[in-house]
């Protein structure tokens, strides 16, 4: 069995080449390691062979970790699962990014909860690319709406664009949609150049990094390639 270590080495690598390969700047992609699931040791023992940022799903199993790891310094937490409404505030508090933002009132929310002390948020809005009737995410037409709004909230930062295409698609539709998101976050930078810095593409996990990649990917977001298989899940998003 390979260590999470050796793990981060071949997921870099694979992120250099595809970013090679795309002719993309190599320092425009980054990792995030998605950790639902696994205990506190497994994201020590990745921070320690060099990884920053982790995502997290499940914001109790989250704060249990981030209370478990607080001693590692520049540790990133992001949130990358559905929100309730009840629960932005500790979401508000506790992370630095958000990518699974989908409706307004959790926007309007994390900018009144985020508190003072700390840099605005930064958010990406849940796209459901694929219109799937899964219940993740805001739809294609609902986003310029959804953009407007957000820039006018004062704690927030709108970073870009999330999507988890529907994993069942052959290769080819499968990088139209992580094109289609490209092309969405181009236009609505655009449209609304006040916005927010609309630099961020999170789109992308173990099995099709390099696609999401070839088409623009900033954020991979990867599990099972750095941390192994997971047990499974009651209701995974
Ligand atoms: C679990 C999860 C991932 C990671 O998926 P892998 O296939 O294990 O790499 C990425 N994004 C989200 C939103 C997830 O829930």
């Amino acid at each position: 069995m390979s260590s999470i270590a050796d793990n981060i080495g071949s997921v870099t690598r694979r992120i250099q080449k595809a970013t090679l390969k795309a002719g993309r700047d190599p320092d425009s992609v980054r990792l995030l390691a998605v950790s639902k699931t696994r205990p506190p040791e497994d994201l020590r023992a990745a921070f320690e062979a060099g990884q920053q940022a982790f995502g997290e799903n499940y914001l109790q199993e989250a704060l249990d970790k981030i209370g478990a790891l607080d001693d590692l310094d520049g540790i990133e937490w992001h949130f990358i699962g559905p929100i309730q409404s009840n629960k932005t505030r500790q979401i508000a508090e506790a992370f630095a990014w958000v990518h699974s933002v989908d409706r307004l009132k959790i926007a309007r929310r994390l900018s009144e909860q985020r508190p003072e002390s700390l840099p605005a948020l930064n958010i990406c809005l849940q796209v459901n690319i694929n219109n799937e009737d899964s219940k993740s995410g805001c739809t294609l037409d609902e986003l310029p709406e959804l953009v407007s709004a957000i820039s006018d909230l004062p704690n927030i930062s709108l970073r870009g664009l999330m999507a988890i295409p529907d994993p069942d698609q052959q290769e080819s539709e499968l990088r139209l949609s992580f094109r289609k998101l490209a092309g969405t976050l181009k236009h609505l930078k655009q449209d609304h150049p006040d916005a927010g810095p609309l630099d961020t593409l999170s789109m992308g996990m173990s099995d099709d990094l390099e696609l999401a990649i070839a088409e623009g990917a900033t954020w991979v977001r990867v599990g099972t390639a750095l941390f192994g298989a997971r047990a499974k899940q009651q209701s995974l998003s």
